[in-house]
């Protein structure tokens, strides 16, 4: 099947804290919490929306998790037109933060998945 695609440009960058990114290198996911108030934040805040505060510390998040819902991905993005499809899910951890990772396996909604990194971003390993 052939589909129309218009080329896009994305002209910003994210910014991760250091904290998060030397986290995903060592293969852990990171969130920040509130030591004000304990609401979790992911990706990492600065700042609690919650409370106002910005006294945030660095926890550790559960590497096991439940997709929730995933994606095949045969139109790729800029930059990743070479790759062959890849598979985009939103994984529930079971310390309740959603998150998105690229999953590995088979997926299904509900299914099982290890969480892990592979030095640039968060993969989900169907378990
Ligand atoms: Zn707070």
């Amino acid at each position: 099947m052939q589909v129309d695609a218009i080329p896009l440009s994305i002209k910003y960058k994210i910014n991760y804290p250091d904290e998060f990114i030397e986290a995903v290198k060592r293969g852990e996911i990171v969130a920040t919490r509130c030591k004000n108030c304990g609401s979790v934040y992911f990706p990492p805040q600065k700042d609690c929306y919650n409370c106002g505060k910005n006294e945030m510390e660095w926890i550790k998040v559960s590497n096991e998790g439940e997709i929730m819902t995933y994606s095949i991905v045969s139109q790729k993005p800029q930059g990743f037109e070479n790759y062959k499809d890849y598979i985009i899910g939103i994984v529930r951890t079971k310390d309740g933060i959603n998150l998105m990772a690229w999953i590995k396996g088979q997926p299904k909604v509900g299914g099982k998945v290890r969480l892990t990194t592979d030095d640039t971003r968060i993969i989900g390993e169907v378990v």
